[in-house]
């Protein structure tokens, strides 16, 4: 019922379980958290309807039993709502998940227009509150007094509040995703819409708790209802404050310019010691630059690891030579000028610890590390980064 971050937003490995199967091509997957909800839910409803039916031992476990697999029916058809509508617009979709709170879909990518994404999120309600209708006239036309009566009741009333609670705006959940397209639709801005859908969520999973309290302290709830309410309040807050977080990452985007945020270089040749480099970029004003060393024909061969050289004491600086604390330049993976935002943090992450060179063409423009884009990236440090964005 729940949907993940696609891929556009953090890295988010939520697959788990083991696959059963496949449902209009889409691969299904059983979570064993849900193994345990499903016996979990067979005795306890067995004895709801072994109280309300007279029913004893077998036929109690057999009713909850056939409650569960109606259950679960009605979570893959909500999770194929989804899915279906995804697929007619194109997006792949990697699987079905049904867990501990339901179920979500996985998709290839995310969705090319608001609009798409609007239809594709209310499309799992909408199953739902349709199953919920069709089981409250099943309720009604069974005989009363039935297994088959009571199972159709008590689904009408799952579906319909799985359909009411999924259409509330606040991410992760459905109607999240559809106020993040309807914002989207509006500003023309994606990130904006799942910023406002995040901070909706926050405000969802606090009223979620709060009900469950209430309902608790007025005696509707047993202290098993508190508990899986703070659970679904807790998940949803933990969902609504990664929207938050990637929305405001990915607003940043577009700062990352490497040609901005690289360090310039300043080359000195090889057989020049540490301290003699530092003193010749002192005196030329470019102490803040990255050391390169160059060879006899002017070349660059080597980038100075900064942290090797900050670790030679001053007293050897003198008899320590740039190359001996530097990495050759074959061994540095090279950024285009013209690469902007994700481009960039694609190429930054092969190796995040190391330095890239940032090339126009054959010209070295200067040196990169994934921390330079993280400063600006990190919403912690979001006001040192405007000064960061005009470079060192
Ligand atoms: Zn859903």
């Amino acid at each position: 019922m729940t949907e993940p971050t696609p891929q556009s937003g953090p890295p988010e490995q939520r697959r788990s379980g083991f696959q059963i199967g496949r449902v209009f091509g889409f691969p299904l997957r059983l979570s064993g958290s849900w193994l345990l909800m499903a016996l979990v839910i067979t005795f306890w409803y067995g004895e709801v309807i072994g109280e309300r039916l007279d029913l004893h031992g077998a036929a109690r476990f057999l009713a909850g039993l056939g409650f569960v697999a109606c259950l679960l029916l009605s979570v893959l058809l909500h999770e194929l709502g989804h899915a279906v509508t995804a697929r007619r617009h194109g997006i792949g979709v990697k699987g079905i998940t049904l867990d501990l709170l339901g179920g979500y879909t996985e998709f290839e990518h995310d969705s090319p227009r608001a609009g798409v994404e609007f239809t594709t999120a209310i499309a799992g309600p909408v199953v739902s509150a349709l199953v919920g209708v069709g089981s409250v006239v099943a309720a009604v036309l069974l005989p009363d007094g039935t297994v088959a009566d009571q199972i159709a009741f008590q689904l009408a009333v799952c579906n319909l509040i799985v359909a009411v609670y999924n259409a509330l705006p606040g991410w992760p959940l459905d109607g999240g995703r559809a106020l993040r397209a309807l914002v989207w639709a509006v500003r023309g801005d994606r990130d904006a819409g799942l910023l406002v859908a995040g901070w909706s969520g926050r405000v969802v999973a606090v009223a979620t708790a709060v009900i469950a309290a209430l309902l608790y302290g007025t005696g509707w709830y047993t202290w098993w209802g508190l508990l899986f309410g703070l659970f679904v309040a807790y998940s949803i807050w933990q969902g609504a404050a990664g929207a938050v977080l990637t929305a405001r990452v990915r607003r940043r985007y577009p700062l990352v310019d490497p040609v901005a945020l690289a360090k310039p270089l300043y080359a000195v040749p090889a057989g020049t010691s540490l301290a003699e480099a530092d003193r010749r970029a002192e005196a030329e004003g470019r102490a803040a630059c990255l050391l390169g060393v160059t060879d006899p024909d002017g070349r660059l061969i080597a980038l100075v690891v900064p942290d090797a050289a900050a670790a030679v004491p001053p007293a050897r600086r003198p008899w320590v030579t740039v190359e001996t604390v530097a990495r050759g330049i074959a061994a540095v993976a090279r950024i285009p000028a013209s690469a902007r935002g994700a481009d960039v943090i694609k190429l930054l992450r092969g190796d995040p610890a190391a330095p890239y060179l940032v090339v126009d063409g054959e010209d070295v423009v200067g040196v990169l590390t994934a921390m330079d884009v993280v400063q600006v990236l990190d919403p912690a440090t979001l006001k040192a980064a405007p000064a960061k964005q005009t470079g060192i």
